[in-house]
């Protein structure tokens, strides 16, 4: 047999039992998720979930939902599946929405609406500004960057919620949009998203909350009994909500839903051209072509795990959260910052270098999320960890000897790239260095070796 030059097309293609090995090596190298080897990146409810998402995927792979006319199933599900996320969120009779391909672009899309909204009724702002807190996630920035809207960055109070003085201050003539998390990445902490909705009613603007990650928990805590402080559109001032369906929604990959109070808004979403020869051109979201795998996974998953399968795995995932918390703060060299309403939190420590215990965990296998500012550590909670919580906390027990007498402040001050490339001390261009980190990355394994 030839050799295998991956950046070309082979004479002639591979035998099917040959990709099938193939991408099963390749899989065997990518993190333990099923296991609980990671603390995000994949949110795994089960085998009997993944036949259901793989089933799907398998009916749906060249579905496009593009074209609802063609695909009327893929419509009946994207529908489907927002009407049910709005009622959770309380969205009332007149909310709408549409599905995403994933948090990023739910945000990009409250973003878009409110931007395009704010051009039509509100022509006077020509540098339009949207306040977000320091914990709200990147995506946001991104988001503006891409539509031409400044982002202010407003500070955290000492628990790590947004600071409602600082949010007001920030306010001027050009805002369009607050943003509140609930919860943040960062912390797991919800920001007041009342006060939130006062500001914005009394301002008159947009107001979207980003509950990528609580979307799907939140409401399941609240059945549960959980102390949860009101986050949704029940606050009158919440325009418009993102929830992540391949996160706690348990499905694959892919999937999101923007939620709006009204769909007044949501028009100021969707992009239209009339006069292109190929036709009247109309999208709902970013992409064009819009896979149906994760449409009909989401619908899939939705439907059979139900009320009651989302507050079980809430509640599983919430007594797992408990014993970790617990089997943390007793080791009396660890804490938990702020006060996380759910599974999602942050671990930080005044007595030894956060980074080197990261480290060693990550030598036992664990891979943890690496934060700044102040430096810590980050978990996200699923079904898997219930298994291992006590192999963990024994690993965590035993990698807190070997890093005693590590410096604290060490890494004081210097970024942890957000889930990408570990601890980086001592590095002086951050956003070259990230560049340069994703421009490498991006490479054929074999140009990589032969450059060096
Ligand atoms: C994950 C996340 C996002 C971004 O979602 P993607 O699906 O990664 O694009 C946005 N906001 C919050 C709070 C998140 O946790």
């Amino acid at each position: 047999m030839t050799r295998h030059e991956p950046g070309q097309l082979m004479k002639k293609g591979m035998s099917r039992e040959a990709i099938t090995a193939e991408l099963n090596k390749a899989r065997d190298e990518d993190v333990g998720w099923i296991s609980g080897q990671s603390w995000g990146l994949v949110y795994h409810a089960g085998e009997d979930v993944d036949e259901i998402i793989r089933e799907a995927f398998q009916l749906f792979a060249h579905g496009n939902g593009l074209d609802p006319r063609a695909f009327p199933s893929l419509k009946k599900f994207e529908t489907e599946v927002v009407a049910k996320t709005a009622t959770l969120l309380n969205g009332g009779s007149d909310a709408v929405g549409t599905m995403t391909s994933g948090g990023s672009e739910s945000l990009l899309m409250a973003v878009k609406s409110s931007r395009d909204q704010a051009r039509d009724l509100r022509p006077h702002i020509k540098e339009p500004e949207m306040i977000i807190p320091q914990s709200a996630h990147p995506a946001l920035d991104k988001a503006a960057h891409y539509l031409g809207v400044k982002t202010v960055r407003t500070p955290l109070g000492s628990d790590y919620r947004a600071d409602l003085d600082a949010v007001r201050k920030a306010i001027n003539e050009n805002t369009i949009l607050l943003v509140g998390s609930a919860p943040a990445y960062p912390h797991g902490v919800v920001d007041p998203i009342e006060g939130l909705g006062e500001l914005a009613l009394e301002k008159r603007i947009n107001l979207h909350v980003d509950a990528c990650l609580g979307g799907f928990v939140l409401p399941f805590l609240e059945r549960l009994g959980y102390q949860v402080p009101v986050f949704d559109f029940r606050v009158p001032g919440v325009t418009s909500m993102s929830a992540d369906l391949h996160k706690y929604g348990y499905s694959a990959k892919g999937a999101s839903a923007i939620i709006y109070r009204n769909p007044d808004q949501r028009r100021y979403q969707f992009f239209v051209v009339t006069d292109w020869p190929g036709g009247l051109f109309g999208s709902s979201t970013v992409t064009g072509t819009r896979p149906g795998g994760p449409i009909a996974a989401a619908w899939a998953v939705l439907n059979y795990l139900g009320e009651e399968g989302y507050t079980r795995l809430a509640k599983e995932v919430m007594e797992t959260t408990r014993v970790l918390q617990e089997g943390i703060i007793s080791t009396g060299k660890l804490e938990i910052l702020g006060d996380p309403v759910m599974s999602v939190f942050s671990v930080a420590s005044s007595y030894i270098d956060i980074y080197a215990l990261a480290d060693t965990m990550a030598e036992k296998g664990w891979q943890l999320g690496r934060q700044q500012n102040p430096p810590a550590l980050h978990l996200i909670v699923t079904p898997p960890h219930t298994r291992i919580r006590n192999t963990f906390l024994a690993d965590l027990q035993d990698s807190l000897h070997r890093v005693e007498g590590s410096d604290p402040e060490a890494c004081e001050g210097i970024a942890a790239m957000y889930a990408m490339m570990g601890t980086m001390c001592h590095q002086t261009d951050l956003k070259q260095f990230a560049i340069d980190y994703l421009d490498k990355t991006y490479q054929l394994e074999d140009k990589k070796s032969s450059k060096r």
